[in-house]
C-alpha cells in the first residue's frame, strides 16, 4: 500500500516536471486519511487525455471522451482523470455534458461527499477544500454543496451515500437523510446493475444493519428493485452477509418473493448461490443423509447456508448439526463426483448384457447414492453383482 502511493508519486511527479499538476484524489486520500487499506489509487491531472497518453510508455484508452486513461507505472495501473466538471442532468443518473478544466478546486466540488472530495500531493499533504477531514473525524457523510441538488442530479448518490454508512461505519448528516426522503423516487431512473453493485459493496460493510436501517427509514426501500416486495421490518430484521444472501432468506420467508428476484439482474453466479442457498435448505428439511447433502453442495455454499440459518434463525438445532455433520463429512467422502465411480454407463450396459435406456440413469444415480453411504464397494464387479440383485424392472429383468 505505501507501495501504491510510491508508485503513483512518480506519475504524479512526471506530470509536475512537464509543468502539469497531478493529485491523489477520491477513495484512496479517504482510506489512507483514515488509515484503511488502500487497494487502488486514482490520481487527477490538469493534463488532457491525449497529453497524459503522450506522457506515459503504457496507457490504456477506458474513457477518453470522459477523460479517463489508465497508467501503468512499474505494472500496477493507476486511473488518471483529467479535471473535469459535469453539465446539466437532466436524466437524475449522468451528465448531460462534461467539460475538462484547468482548476482542481472545480474537479473536487463535482464530487459526491465531502470525505471523497479530497485530494493529496506526491508528498502526502491534503488539499481539502471541503473540509472533508472535519467529516472523516466526525464520521459523517455529508454531500458537497446542497444535498437536494446533489441527489436530484444523481440518484445513484443516494444509494452511495449508504454504502458508505456499511462501510466505513459513518453517520449520514441530517440534511441528507432529509434530501433522500425526498429524493427517493428517482432512484427509479438509475441502471439496476449500478443499484445491485452498490449493494454488494454495502453487504461486504462492517455496519450493514445501519445502513439498511436508513434505506428504510428514508423510504430508499420503496424504490429498490425486489426489496420493494418486502416488509419493511424483515428488511431491516433480517440479516446477511451478502446480497445473494439476503435474498435467499426472504425468499424462504415468502416463496412469493421469487419472481421478483429477476428484477434485480444479478449474475448467473449469484442467481445459481441462491438457488443452491435454497436448495439446501430444502435437503436439510427433509431430513436427507448428511453425506448426501455434503456430495451434493459445495462446502463454501454450505458454510455460507450455516451463516443465514443461524443469522436468520430458519431452521432448528437438529437441521443445523445436520449441515454441520455434512461439513465434516465432506473433505472423507468415498466419491467426489460421478467420474469417481468405478462404472459408467457403458461398463454397466455391457456387464449387464443390457441395453440403453431411462432406466441407466436412474440406476447409476442409486449406485452412486449406495457407494456413498458406504453400503456398496465401489468395485466395477461388486457393483455389477448388486444391480443384477438388486434392480429388477417391471418385467423382472434388468
Ligand atoms: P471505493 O472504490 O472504495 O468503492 P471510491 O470513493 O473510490 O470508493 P469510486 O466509485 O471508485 O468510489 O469513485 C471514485 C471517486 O469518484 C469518489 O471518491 C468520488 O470522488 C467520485 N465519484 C464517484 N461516483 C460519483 C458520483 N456518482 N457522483 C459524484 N462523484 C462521484
Ligand atoms: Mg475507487
Amino acid at each position: 500500500e505505501q507501495n501504491l502511493f510510491k508508485t503513483g508519486a512518480k506519475i504524479i511527479e512526471r506530470f509536475e516536471e512537464n509543468n502539469y499538476e497531478g493529485y491523489f484524489v477520491g477513495g484512496a486520500v479517504r482510506d489512507f486519511t483514515l488509515g484503511r487499506d488502500v487497494s487502488d489509487v486514482d490520481i487527477t491531472t490538469n493534463a488532457l487525455p491525449d497529453e497524459i497518453e503522450n506522457l506515459f510508455e503504457k496507457t490504456i484508452d477506458v474513457g477518453k471522451e470522459h477523460g479517463t486513461i489508465i497508467v501503468l507505472m512499474d505494472d500496477i495501473p493507476f486511473e488518471v482523470t483529467t479535471y473535469r466538471v459535469e453539465g446539466e442532468y437532466t436524466d437524475h443518473r449522468r451528465p448531460d455534458n462534461v467539460y475538462f478544466t484547468q482548476h482542481l478546486t472545480e474537479d473536487l466540488s463535482r464530487r459526491d461527499f465531502t470525505i471523497n472530495a479530497m485530494a493529496m500531493t506526491s508528498a502526502m499533504e491534503l488539499y481539502d477544500p471541503h473540509n472533508g477531514i472535519k467529516d472523516l473525524n466526525n464520521k459523517l457523510i455529508n454531500t458537497v454543496g446542497i444535498a437536494k441538488e446533489r441527489f436530484d442530479e444523481d440518484a445513484l448518490r443516494m444509494l452511495r451515500a449508504v454504502r458508505f454508512m456499511s462501510q466505513l461505519d459513518f453517520e449520514l448528516s441530517l440534511d441528507a437523510q432529509k434530501a433522500i426522503k425526498e429524493h427517493a423516487a428517482a432512484l427509479d431512473y438509475v441502471a439496476v446493475e449500478r443499484i445491485t453493485a452498490e449493494l454488494e459493496k454495502l453487504y461486504r460493510g462492517i455496519n450493514v444493519k445501519s445502513a439498511k436501517e436508513m434505506i428504510a427509514q428514508t423510504g430508499l426501500l420503496k424504490y429498490m428493485p425486489f426489496f420493494k416486495h418486502i416488509d419493511r421490518d424483515r428488511y431491516v430484521n433480517s440479516a446477511a452477509e451478502s446480497l445473494g444472501q439476503e435474498a435467499a432468506v426472504h425468499i424462504y420467508k415468502d416463496s412469493g418473493l421469487k419472481e421478483h428476484l429477476s428484477k434485480l439482474k444479478l449474475s448467473n453466479r449469484q442467481k445459481a448461490e441462491i438457488k443452491a442457498s435454497l436448495q439446501v435448505i430444502g435437503a436439510l428439511t427433509e431430513q436427507t443423509n448428511e453425506k448426501l447433502i455434503a456430495y451434493r453442495f459445495e462446502t463454501d455454499i454450505l458454510n455460507s447456508v450455516n451463516d443465514i440459518i443461524r443469522l436468520n434463525e430458519l431452521l432448528d438445532t437438529e437441521h443445523i448439526e445436520l449441515l454441520e455433520k455434512a461439513v465434516s463429512a465432506q473433505p472423507d467422502l468415498i466419491l467426489k463426483n460421478r467420474s469417481d465411480l468405478d462404472i459408467n454407463g457403458n461398463s454397466l450396459m455391457s456387464g449387464l448384457n443390457a441395453r440403453g435406456g431411462p432406466w441407466l440413469r436412474e440406476c447409476l444415480d442409486m449406485i452412486e447414492q449406495e457407494v456413498l453411504l458406504g453400503n456398496l464397494i465401489n468395485n466395477e464387479a461388486e457393483i455389477i453383482n448388486w444391480v443384477k440383485s438388486h434392480v429388477k424392472n417391471e418385467d423382472g429383468n434388468i
